[in-house]
């Protein structure tokens, strides 16, 4: 973007003090509305709850016609649409609950340069599916009516993002047959393989990205051993929950919905006032329940993924993650829900290795799935030294550690970790994996971990080979370091009842046994955190 772009600048100070009631900026929308407003394509990334509507909300006013919103979801639209028409602008959605009457309207506003409509939200299906709203939408064009295209969630394009839908992938033929309208991507998901997959797609390869920075400095972050036992795990939270959030309001987020299910239960018989949400409970009773929460008469909600877009709740006060999340865009979204208010807030992730391989049996056939799930892996090992290091290296941003203030487990911590040598123990792990593989056994962690410590199978039990003894919690951070760094990797066998995970060496093998390789792991001094 060049200077002359921002021309737009005081038109829209203007508008954003009298039409929203905001007295100042925050970074990068400025930059965005200008851009835009110079009828130029852009993308703007910014983490959840930043501000991306006001970037194309406020254009919309000081443009002539309509600006056509995508979104992917109906009820997200309707929240905004709640608030324009509290600021009094005229904004609403097509989408199958309209009524005949209401289309009617719509599809006048669409070529009536007196309508007073200006923005108009749609769900990419309807783009897809309907032929007749798309030769609307030519004719609104030729009108000279279509000011702007707005893409809300603009990574749901690539199948690299967490969060593909096929509808979105249709949006490639509006720059080919829109040419002169300007789109505006937004999205909260920064890596370059999905932004640039999305510019390839929506076929907008001059766009203008513009990236605001993820760091949430009043979020402190931490990662806890998660205990086997499921019980333990929850006297751990009850415990967790009662002291260090008493009275205040959060999210527990877990793997399924029977685990959600379970959690709540337990949770409830512990005294504490929690509510369950996944896709499978009634539209109606998750309303009431998400009603409740935002009200505080419910002060937990137990959750899967399902519970997501568009929360808006300023005084969350916790996230904590009872399983693992299957990428670090889940868990940094899900995790950002806590301290939209700018106060102190926790977000704790139970980490268990095992929980590793629930999920990549989960999402080994997606493309990434497997290195979006050791990316979390990655962050609770604290690869990085710094769990807000890992998540700016995740999204591409520099840092430098003081930054993180001491905002997270391991920047807190007094004691440095002692780093060792585990070459040797390193050895022992393959040389039971390749044992496996010439007997023919398809070997998981759990059963390399029970060989190790000489259980289970006789036939894994290596001969001339003492491991030496290592507590299971080393162990496992050693195993995880291997297959972060590629000395063993994973493979999947299915059966007609389920998919299982199991270890072989991978292709840097040969390097460790050749002796040359070292594999220096960190050990934290501090017990039940990693
Ligand atoms: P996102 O879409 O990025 O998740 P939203 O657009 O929903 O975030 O904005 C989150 C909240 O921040 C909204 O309540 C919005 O009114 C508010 N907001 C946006 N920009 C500003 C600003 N410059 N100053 C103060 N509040 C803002």
């Amino acid at each position: 973007w060049d200077k002359q772009d921002f021309v737009w600048s005081n038109n829209l100070l203007e508008k954003m003090g009298s039409v929203f009631n905001i007295q100042t900026l925050r970074p990068m929308q400025l930059q965005t509305m200008n851009v835009t407003m110079s009828s130029k394509d852009c993308m703007l990334i910014m983490p959840t709850g930043g501000g991306k509507s006001l970037c194309f909300q406020l254009p919309a006013l000081l443009s002539k016609g309509i600006t056509l919103v995508v979104s992917p979801l109906v009820s997200l639209m309707e929240d905004q649409i709640m608030v324009l028409e509290k600021y009094g602008i005229d904004a609403t959605k097509l989408d199958a609950s309209a009524s005949k009457e209401k289309v009617k309207a719509v599809q006048e506003a669409m070529l009536d340069k007196n309508a007073s409509l200006k923005l108009l939200y749609v769900t990419p299906e309807k783009l897809a599916k309907s032929k007749r709203f798309m030769a609307k939408l030519e004719k609104m064009y030729q009108a000279g009516r279509f000011s702007r295209l707005v893409i809300d969630e603009v990574h749901c394009c690539s199948q690299w993002g967490h969060d593909f839908r096929p509808d979105y992938k249709f949006l490639g033929i509006m720059k080919r047959q829109f040419p002169e309208v300007p789109i505006l991507g937004l999205t909260a998901t920064a890596t370059t393989k999905v932004l640039e997959d999305v510019k390839k797609i929506l076929n907008i390869p001059n766009c203008h990205l513009f990236k605001a920075s993820f760091n949430r400095p009043n979020l402190f972050y931490e990662v806890k051993v998660k205990p086997s036992a499921f019980k333990e795990t929850i006297s751990e939270m009850v415990e967790l929950i009662d002291k260090r959030f008493r009275n205040k309001s959060g999210i527990v987020y877990c793997f399924t919905q029977k685990e959600s299910e379970e959690v709540t239960k337990e949770l409830r018989q512990h005294g504490i006032k929690a509510g369950c949400y996944h896709a499978n409970i009634p539209t109606k009773q998750k309303s009431q329940i998400h009603e409740m929460w935002l009200a505080d008469k419910i002060l937990v909600i137990v959750a899967t993924v399902a519970f997501g877009m568009g929360i808006d709740k300023p005084n969350v006060r916790f996230v904590i993650h009872h399983s693992i999340s299957k990428s670090m865009e889940n868990l940094y979204q899900e995790s950002g829900r806590a301290g939209r208010d700018d106060q102190r807030s926790d977000c704790i992730v139970y980490y268990r290795f095992a929980d590793v391989f629930k999920q990549s049996t989960m999402v080994f056939t997606e493309q990434t799935g497997l290195d979006n799930v050791y990316g979390v892996m990655s962050y609770c090992l604290d690869i990085s030294k710094c769990r807000r290091a890992s998540i700016a290296r995740h999204f591409g941003e520099l840092w430098d550690k003081s930054q993180c203030n001491k905002m997270c487990d391991h920047c807190n911590k007094d004691t440095e970790g002692e780093k060792r040598d585990v070459t040797k123990l390193g050895k022992n792990v393959l040389t039971i994996i390749d044992q496996a593989s010439a007997t023919d056994q398809r070997i998981t962690a759990l059963k390399l971990l029970d060989a190790w410590e000489g259980k289970g199978a006789g036939s894994l039990k290596v001969r001339g080979l003492d491991p030496p003894k290592v507590s299971r919690d080393k162990l496992e951070r050693i195993i995880g370091h291997m297959l972060l760094q590629g000395f063993i990797r994973e493979d999947f066998h299915f059966t007609p009842y389920n998919t299982i995970s199991y270890l072989v060496a991978g292709a840097k093998a040969n390097f460790l046994k050749s002796e040359s390789a070292k594999l220096a792991v960190e050990f934290l001094n501090k017990r039940r955190s990693l």
